[in-house]
């Protein structure tokens, strides 16, 4: 077997297909393959780190990403006495700086 790229990604997870976006944005060719005939049927990314958003962005489509998602929902544990606690799943007092523009993830289902 032979194929003429100039990259061969193995693998269609979260870093084979960024590469590949990347790749592409820049013009280099690329063969992606992956062993899984279809898609993971769960949810394995839908808490977009902040890192993450730097990385959406400078690919070009983070506006798309948070407009389609929205913050971490408050999460409410309940006590087998029948009480209940609410709170959050990240710091409510955190901001972004120039360091970390993006200072919550993003849940994006
Ligand atoms: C239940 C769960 C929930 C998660 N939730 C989040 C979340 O909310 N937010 C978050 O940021 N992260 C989350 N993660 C972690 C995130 O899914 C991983 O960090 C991410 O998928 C890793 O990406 P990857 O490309 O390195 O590997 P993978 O996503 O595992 O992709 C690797 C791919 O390579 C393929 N492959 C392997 N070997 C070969 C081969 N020899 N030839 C061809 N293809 C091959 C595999 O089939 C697979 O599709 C979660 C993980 C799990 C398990």
């Amino acid at each position: 077997m032979s194929f003429d790229t100039d990259v061969l990604i193995s693998g269609a997870g979260a870093a084979g297909l960024t590469l590949a976006i990347d790749l592409a944005r820049r013009g280099v060719s690329f063969r992606l393959i992956e062993q899984n005939t279809q898609p993971f049927s769960g949810s394995r990314g839908k808490g977009v780190q902040p890192r993450t958003m730097e990385i959406f962005e400078d690919l070009g489509f983070v506006d798309r990403m948070a407009a389609a998602g929205g913050p971490y929902p408050p999460l409410c544990q309940y006590r087998p006495d029948g009480t209940h606690k609410v709170s959050l799943l990240t710091e409510a007092d955190v901001f972004a700086t120039s360091a970390e523009p993006y200072a919550a993830p993003l849940l994006l289902p």
